[in-house]
């Protein structure tokens, strides 16, 4: 309510003005429909006045042919109007906004067989379509409002199915939705509070637009002699019956039930234009400061992040000043993962020594169906990361890192098909949808890219967690969660006063750490970041990456992180994995594979990292392979100094180079599968691949 009045003080005084002319032309048909037997002087069926008398003080209106007074049936016309209006539109709605969400949604048959109804009551005629149901509903159920009504509300129907549906497909795309798939809410939840939310901003504005057509398809079907009869005032049959009037010189029995047409479709116009100014406010960005535009914003304010708190000790001292939670109170209740980062002397988790792979990959390939034919985008890929490890997964954009991240979270889009494993703690996460749903955003979560648009703009902050938390933990009281969101907030260096807040309100660095904390407030096992700090600038990239190693470190994450940048993963990962082609090409422990690269990609890569002992950059000559299709050999062969006739030939496997260190390239023994004890040499060109890499430092 209080977003519908901060929308109404924003809207601009055309848009105002136009609301309330309209609000007062339909509100006082309403009213005049509502009491129209106590106002009407005459009953709408008496037929005993003076035939054709003119306007008179008896009757303000004159009378008719058929010796019926206009003024009563002009009023009592207005009551038969917002019946069959009110009860087509309406039946319409909830018939047409369903089937457009869940055919939007869904898509797939449903969706193709819906589209083709729609399309084909759309392209009938639509007065004509009317015309055809009147005649049949009249048989059927007999002349009357209901049989006016069900007849109009064929007409919008697919009014209605076709503006949601194509809403719908927009919405279920936008990147807040996948956010929400993404953190295990049920498809249920993404329906009515992500997708609806959105897309039913859209109705009221068709609702008053439509029902103004009502008004005018109603006259036509009483016109041409479909509406409910005689007895029944109806404005478009009283016109009818008055149209030879006016070559008599009887004016008044056609020009007032015309002008009540046209003041009822007017008001109704004027209200759906003002509501769509208004609830639309793109229509009115253009003209106003960001200030004027969002309410609550604070450019200076936002502009400055609070320092890092909680991760560094004590909460009091660290934690934003604005409404931080009490910690004495917090002791109490809070959750493990939030107690762990607020509480100084809170023993961080221990990194797995065991040996166990909190997340493991096993052989896992991801091919998209696409028009040139199957794109392999992941292949044969097989990753362990173990409680409180960081893996780096680095390569050139479109080498399937991402779409390797979306395969573990079980989010893949539908013309995506995978194969392998995942097991979440030893369990098989892709023998169960359900239990890698519950898993999202539980155990299992994931840390957005961009967080602009990660967030619903619909929601506040808070919403957002209280409906994560509540997916998972389904007897948490909202006040629970809310408390919970708060202190996740806090642990992020977010100000938990500005938990009310909406997205918009919020700089892309406290939208970022407002991510990861929804990432981490239900303790998950596994963290997956895809590239976490690509849009933030170097400070607050360096906050993130600081604050992520710490609940890391705190919470005893796995964590997977998504990057081209190998400065990032020098500076914050145990291992890397260096992805090619879709393959993970090399592997192994930081240290091991940044001062001695094997795979001739990895040098590479590193060799164009620039330093501050750079002279001049260098970069991967070529470009990444076309995954369409099947490659013969080594992925790399193109672009690699180093290939050799086998590499053309037959895909390398991964072989040991060093301890816990592996390279898939023939120029090691064991990468050949037809000549496992075969280390291909170039001719007269190998490398010393013993020594460093060929530039780029390892911090
Ligand atoms: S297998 Fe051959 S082409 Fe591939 S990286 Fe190794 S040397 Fe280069």
């Amino acid at each position: 309510m209080n977003r519908m009045f901060g929308r109404w003080r924003q809207a601009s005084r055309t848009s105002r003005v136009l609301v309330m002319a309209g609000a007062a032309m339909t509100v006082g048909f309403a009213v005049v429909a509502l009491l129209a037997p106590l106002l009407a002087p005459y009953g709408q069926a008496a037929h005993d006045a003076p035939q054709l008398s003119r306007p008179s003080l008896d009757h303000f209106f004159g009378t008719t042919n058929d010796r019926f007074d206009v003024l009563s049936r002009v009023i009592f016309g207005a009551r038969l109007a917002f019946q069959v209006v009110l009860a087509s539109t309406t039946f319409a709605l909830f018939i047409g906004v369903p089937l457009g969400l869940v055919s939007g949604y869904t898509g797939g048959r449903l969706d193709r067989a819906l589209v083709l109804v729609m399309d084909a009551l759309y392209a009938f005629p639509s007065l004509l379509l009317a015309i055809v149901m009147a005649f049949a509903l009249q048989r059927w159920i007999g002349p009357g409002v209901p049989a006016a009504a069900l007849s109009i509300s064929v007409i919008y129907i697919p009014q209605y199915f076709r503006v949601v549906r194509n809403h719908t497909l927009a919405v279920r795309e936008e990147t807040f939705v996948d956010a929400a798939r993404a953190m295990g809410a049920p498809r249920r939840v993404i329906l009515t509070r992500y997708v609806a939310a959105n897309v039913l901003q859209s109705v009221p504005v068709i609702f008053t637009v439509n029902a103004a057509d009502a008004v005018l398809t109603l006259a036509g079907l009483g016109f041409l002699g479909q509406g409910p009869g005689l007895r029944t005032a109806e404005w478009g049959f009283d016109i009818s019956r008055a149209i030879t009037d006016v070559g008599i010189g009887a004016w008044w029995t056609s020009l007032f039930p015309g002008l009540a047409i046209v003041a009822l479709v007017t008001g109704m116009s004027l209200l759906g234009e003002g509501i769509n100014d208004i609830l639309n406010p793109r229509l009115r960005a253009a003209g106003m400061s960001a200030e004027g535009l969002i309410p609550g914003f604070d450019a200076e304010a936002d502009a400055t992040p609070p320092p890092l708190a909680t991760v560094e000790g004590d909460a009091s001292e660290s934690v934003p000043t604005a409404d931080p939670p009490a910690v004495e109170d917090a002791g109490r209740e809070l959750p493990r993962s939030i107690q762990a980062v607020y509480r100084d002397d809170a023993p961080a988790r221990p990194a797995s020594s065991d040996g166990a792979a909190a997340l493991l990959v096993d052989d896992v390939s991801v091919t998209y169906r696409s028009a040139r034919g199957p794109v392999h985008a992941v292949q044969n890929v097989s990753l362990a990361v173990r409680a409180g490890e960081s893996v780096g997964l680095v390569g050139e954009s479109g080498c399937g890192k991402s779409t390797l991240g979306r395969a573990v979270m079980g989010v893949l889009p539908p013309v995506a098909e995978r194969t392998g494993q995942v097991l979440l703690d030893g369990v098989d996460l892709t023998a169960d949808a359900e239990a890698w749903r519950r898993a999202r955003g539980d155990r299992l979560s994931l840390v957005f890219q961009d967080p602009a648009t990660r967030l619903d703009p619909l929601q506040r902050i808070e919403s957002h967690f209280v409906e994560l938390i509540r997916a998972h933990r389904p007897g948490t009281s909202k006040a629970d969660a809310a408390r919970m969101s708060r202190e996740a907030l806090a642990a992020v260096g977010v100000p938990p006063a500005r938990s009310r807040q909406y997205p918009h309100e919020f700089s892309g660095g406290m939208r970022q750490r407002i991510m990861i904390a929804l990432a981490v407030v239900l303790e998950p096992r596994v963290l997956i970041a895809d590239e976490p700090t690509t849009s933030l600038d170097v400070l607050v990239e360096a906050q993130i990456l600081d604050l992520m190693s710490e609940l890391r470190r705190r919470l005893g994450l796995a964590v997977v992180l998504i990057t081209h940048n190998l400065g990032i993963v020098a500076e914050t990962c145990d291992r890397v994995a260096v992805m090619y082609a879709g393959r993970i090409v090399e592997e192994g422990p930081v240290a091991s594979v940044f001062a001695a690269p094997r795979h001739p990609y990895t040098q590479a890569l590193l060799s164009a990292v620039i330093t501050l002992e750079t002279q001049a950059p260098a970069a991967v000559p070529g470009s990444p392979p076309d995954l369409a299709g099947s490659l013969p050999g080594c992925p790399f062969a193109p672009r690699c100094p180093l290939a050799m006739a086998v590499c053309h030939e037959v895909i390398p496997a991964g072989s040991q180079v060093a301890d816990d260190h592996a390279a898939a390239c023939h120029l090691y023994p064991g990468a050949d599968p037809t000549h496992p004890d075969q280390a291909w040499e170039p001719d007269g060109r190998r490398l010393r691949l013993a020594e460093p890499p060929l530039s780029g430092t390892l911090r």
